[in-house]
């Protein structure tokens, strides 16, 4: 950058020009963000400090999350900070990225679950804890157990249970799916909920994705061939841990609804589907209740 006085404003253009050379779509928001979080405020004071030049320690923090962002890592991983349900999750490399599409599941268990029931609620993938604790935090009752295949990510899920201050109400557990619950009948028609968001994409197109998603994890994000591998088990499995009336709900991708209807229906145990849409109308989310035993 050139040696002339760097203003919050000034810096901001120039910012918003190299993202835009980038291809970075979002390039102002995001150079105002990267700056917000720098400044330790929020994005209304680069307004009302339009004119006020920046220290050489700040620029010296800038700049390299700005090179980061120009290589094509999100906002969210560069700050380490996502939020979600108007929470705020911590993030790395090591786990995908809260996105507002899982809003359309959390959203739809808050609309019918009573907020002073307290049901038991297990989340398969829960990755750095999304799913679970927005639903542990919006139900003050309620108790969960998050399973996630990654090591690295559950570290994350720690990490986020005491910044959310829900470590007396979920316990974390390493698993592939359900397979550390297989052997402790303690966990046998135990949960209330259960609820997933499963790596689907087709383990071709995994490598078409935007670069903000390529440099997120891709255990999960790689649903094998037709990317429904982890329905296949997701809906088989589940019925052994689900109590009777409970109910199993999963995000799906964009096109995924009808192929994973028709797995749950060959399965045999659930009730009629439910299906969530998001705000541009695609079905984002099925919900089943299974059946009395
Ligand atoms: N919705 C994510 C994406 O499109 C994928 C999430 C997943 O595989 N569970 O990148």
């Amino acid at each position: 950058m050139p040696k002339e006085l760097w203003t919050i404003g000034r810096l901001l253009q120039w910012t918003e020009q190299y993202f835009l050379g980038k291809g970075v779509e979002s390039s102002r928001l995001d150079g105002e963000v990267l700056l917000s979080h720098i400044l330790g405020k929020d994005r209304i004071y680069l307004y009302t400090h339009y004119d006020e030049p920046l220290t050489k320690s700040e620029l010296d923090a800038y700049r390299p999350l700005v090179i980061e962002r120009g290589k094509g890592y999100s906002v969210a991983a560069i700050i380490g900070q996502k939020e979600f349900m108007g929470l705020s999750f911590t993030v790395t490399k090591d786990v995908l990225i809260p996105r507002p599409d899982t809003e359309t599941l959390v959203e739809d268990i808050l609309s019918f679950i009573p907020k002073e029931q307290g049901p038991y609620i297990l989340d398969v993938c829960t990755g750095p804890g999304t799913i679970l604790y927005s639903l542990l935090h919006y139900l003050p009752a309620a108790t969960g157990l998050g399973l996630d295949i990654s090591k690295d990510a559950l570290a994350v899920a720690v990490t986020n249970r005491e910044q959310l201050q829900l470590t007396e109400r979920a316990k974390l557990c390493a698993s592939d799916l359900f397979t550390a619950l297989q052997k402790d009948p303690q966990y046998e028609k135990a949960f209330d909920i259960i609820v997933s968001n499963p790596p689907y994409i087709p383990s071709e197109e995994v490598k078409t994705l935007a670069p903000e998603v390529l440099h997120e994890p891709v255990l999960a994000l790689d649903g094998g061939i037709d990317g429904l591998d982890f329905y296949r088990r997701l809906l088989t499995e589940a019925p052994r841990y689900l109590k009777a009336g409970g109910y199993l709900a999963v995000e799906i991708g964009y096109d995924q609804a009808e192929a994973v209807i028709e797995l749950a229906t060959r399965v045999g145990v659930y009730g009629d589907v439910v299906a969530n849409k998001d705000i541009a109308g695609i079905v984002r989310e099925l919900r089943w209740q299974k059946l009395g035993d």
